[in-house]
């Protein structure tokens, strides 16, 4: 099974990526009150990564888990995130940590109402190979830094995930620049439009929320660096709306969310490629943007060229940031 094949909804500024249905124990906090209520209880563990405070919670049942397991788990994806956003997204989290029976590593769901918070389910049998590989908690992660937008532009919020979380761990050193860009070779394509297709606002499928989400940021990323002559990155029109916005607690309209970003980049590729794309079937053109920046599968590699117009760029998306 493709190890992204995310089903997800966000709803009352909710956003929660489901994998397929897994058997969970005892109670499942499928209210978030529930979720809420657990988190107000006496935290369990309390990390400090990033500038940001992260609360867990062991929900009752969870005694089989590996806490030291889980806490490793947790830290090094809250690295990833703030490795890419230059700090913790959001101040302080509260992180529900459910046990339950096999070897699951998710489903997550990630809140935004009262307080930023996050349940996860976990199987007691999770070996530490599957926490090292999982992409889920940092995909979750990544929903924490941005505010929470009209549920039609649902996608703006996937895409956003989905594009960053593999991004985040190339920059911590936590997976390879081949793993990144394996994922855009293999999978990006799915975002493309069909038959009926009416825009990414109105067009709330699987592949286009979360594939046509990412395929828009792949281009933003492009576009902001050709424009600015290579002096800007999506990273930093990212930054800046996490700053501006305070993250997942917060409600703007899309406007307001690329208005921020393209002000951080001097530019205004955020707002047109929206207009662009946002009530109407684009068709990306996938595969000359990969031959850009110099990515290839041969045999079954992927192969980078240096030679490539947009080398650099592709380069400095997977390296590690300047620190500070
Ligand atoms: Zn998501």
């Amino acid at each position: 099974m493709n190890r992204r094949q995310v089903l997800g909804v966000i709803v009352g500024g909710v956003a929660a990526a489901c994998l397929p249905s897994i058997a969970v124990s005892a109670q499942s906090y499928d209210d978030a009150r529930d979720v809420y209520a657990a988190l107000r209880g006496r935290p369990d563990l309390k990390l400090a990564i990033g500038g940001g405070d992260i609360f867990v919670v062991f929900a009752e049942g969870s005694s089989a888990l590996d806490r030291d397991r889980v806490a490793a788990w947790i830290q090094r994806s809250a690295v990833a995130v703030s490795t890419y956003f230059g700090r913790f997204p959001v101040q302080r989290v509260g992180l529900l940590v459910i046990g339950g029976e096999g070897d699951h590593v998710g489903p997550a769901t990630t809140y935004g109402m009262e307080s930023s918070a996050m349940r996860l389910h976990v199987g007691a049998d999770a070996s530490e190979a599957k926490f090292r590989n999982d992409w889920v908690l940092v995909h979750e992660m990544v929903h924490l830094a941005l505010p929470n937008v009209p549920r039609r532009s649902e996608w703006l919020l996937e895409g956003n995930a989905t594009y960053v979380e593999p991004i985040a761990r190339a920059q911590a050193g936590q997976i390879t620049p081949q793993e990144v860009w394996r994922w855009a070779v293999e999978d990006m394509s799915k975002g493309q439009p069909g038959p009926g297709d009416e825009g990414l606002d109105h067009t709330h499928t699987w592949g286009r929320t979360y594939w046509g989400g990412a395929m828009f940021w792949l281009l933003a990323e492009i576009a902001i660096y050709e424009k600015s002559a290579g002096r800007y990155r999506l990273q930093d029109a990212l930054r800046a709306i996490n700053r501006a916005s305070g993250g997942n607690t917060t409600y703007w309209e899309v406007e307001q969310v690329l208005a921020a970003g393209d002000a951080a980049v001097r530019l205004d590729v955020l707002m047109a490629l929206y207009n662009d794309m946002k009530d109407r079937p684009v068709h990306v053109d996938l595969d000359h943007a990969l031959q850009q920046l110099g990515i290839s599968e041969v045999d079954g590699d992927i192969r980078f060229d240096d030679g490539a117009p947009l080398a650099a760029l592709r380069r400095s998306i997977t390296a590690a940031p300047p620190r500070g």
